[in-house]
């Protein structure tokens, strides 16, 4: 397999998928330009090694052609952050010209790939009494233009680079379908490879005690990670939404809290086959409830389950943290995803934070944490801690999946 490392990048042009998909306020202007910054170091490394760069990726989900969506917006932070002058491709199927153009040191960008729908090959614009047959019928005329697409992003380029983590998941043109066309001229960039060095060192060489922190709302979400994590794990520690579940199957009183009540029996097997593995399964002892959903309400703590009715739990209670945190601190390998409470309000943002701060004070004393899935992340960086874990990953559903033990498609396709 090549490497960004060794690869001769003297005079070649390298197609590089990223992942640009920034939020931006009402101006238009970047408000966390994370990813971004995530990705120069592999561009850089193109340009300093005698490439030129051509920037792909997706903004938002669009439906076709739309302003709000045009990566023409983010030019200038990508100028700030890079320090090159970005040279804009407006059809990211029209940008042959311009490719060949492009000499070393340079960077062109392609529009939004998301204008068309061959990047993710998913028929549009379909009647909704569309019959079966016609669906198939449509999902036959994309694949087929989507052999085109994708043999036109193909041909500006000499070298292919996998850099968008957060879409490995998908078997989309531009994360794996691309890569066919470099057999021997396919790499991932650092953000590929640093990702996959961190959750393999969690899944495949964790140091025990190895703990994973599973918090967020719904556990409909996150059985298939149980249920891996199980595997692996020594420690099982589950804070959030999602533990009112559990503490209800085995008959306690959750008054209104958050409940599914279709997932009882999923509950109750994770717990017995825990138990049957010898993981420890920790739930919070005690709760820390609200008299509604809001920061400012009344709050109230009792064990998680005696919560009287008409109150909801909405973050972990003192003794569970003080249980949580001991069991964190005496980790070699840990795992967070999912807040354990409501954070986003500071009412219930305390389990969350001693969480990350036992991780922080973990890793100091030479454990291994990685924290990802959307949330944990946003919840770190709130915290101001992100620096201070071993990894933060910026994939959330390509992270899930692949510790879920799922083939990625935009993996896949650069180690075949
Ligand atoms: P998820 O996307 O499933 O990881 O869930 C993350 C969300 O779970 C965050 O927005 C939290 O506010 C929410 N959450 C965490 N704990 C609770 C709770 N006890 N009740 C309701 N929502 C919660």
């Amino acid at each position: 397999m090549q490497s960004i490392e060794n690869y001769n990048f003297s005079g070649k042009r390298a197609i590089i998928r990223v992942d640009f998909n920034v939020p931006l306020d009402a101006d238009f202007k970047v408000t966390d330009a994370t990813r971004i910054r995530a990705a120069i170091p592999t561009i850089k490394k193109v340009l300093e090694k005698g490439g030129s760069a051509i920037l792909m990726s997706h903004l938002g989900r669009p439906k076709g052609v739309t302003d709000k969506f045009s990566l023409k917006h983010i030019i200038y932070k990508i100028e700030e952050l890079l320090g090159v002058k970005i040279i804009f491709a407006e059809d990211c199927q029209n940008a042959a010209a311009q490719a060949a153009a492009l000499k070393p040191g340079e960077v062109l960008l392609l529009e939004n790939l998301r204008f068309y729908a061959e990047e993710d090959g998913k028929p549009r614009g379909l009647a909704e009494d569309a019959t079966a047959e016609d669906k198939a019928a449509a999902k036959k005329v994309i694949k087929e233009s989507q052999k085109t697409f994708v043999k036109t992003l193909a041909s500006y380029a000499d070298c292919y680079i996998n850099d968008a983590f957060g879409t490995a998941h998908r078997a989309h043109s531009s994360t794996a379908l691309i890569a066919e066309y470099f057999a021997n001229d396919k790499m991932f960039g650092y953000i590929m490879e640093n990702e996959l060095k961190a959750i393999d060192a969690v899944l495949l060489d964790a140091k025990k005690p190895f703990t994973a922190i599973l918090g967020g709302s719904k556990v409909s979400t996150k059985i298939t990670i149980i249920e891996s994590l199980m595997e692996r794990a020594d420690n099982l520690v589950l804070g959030g939404g999602m533990t009112f579940t559990f503490v209800a199957a085995m008959g306690g009183k959750i008054g209104n809290s958050l409940c599914e009540k279709d997932q009882y029996e999923m509950a109750l097997d994770i717990l017995a086959k825990a138990k049957a593995k010898g993981v420890n399964i920790y739930l919070p002892f005690d709760t820390l409830s609200g008299e509604s959903f809001s920061n400012d309400c009344a709050t109230l703590i009792t064990p998680s389950d005696e919560i009287p009715d008409g109150w909801l739990g909405l973050d972990i209670g003192p003794k569970a943290i003080e249980d949580f945190s001991k069991v964190i601190e005496n980790s070699s390998t840990i795992l967070w995803n999912g807040p354990v409470g409501v954070f986003e309000m500071d009412t219930f943002a305390a389990g969350s934070r001693a969480i990350a701060e036992s991780i922080v004070k973990a890793t100091e004393n030479g454990a291994f944490s990685l924290i990802g899935g959307g949330d944990s992340v946003a919840c770190i960086n709130k915290l101001g801690l992100a620096d201070k874990v071993s990894y933060v990953s910026t994939g959330g559903g390509a992270l899930l999946e692949y510790m879920e033990g799922k083939v990625l498609p935009g993996v896949a396709a650069i180690k075949a």
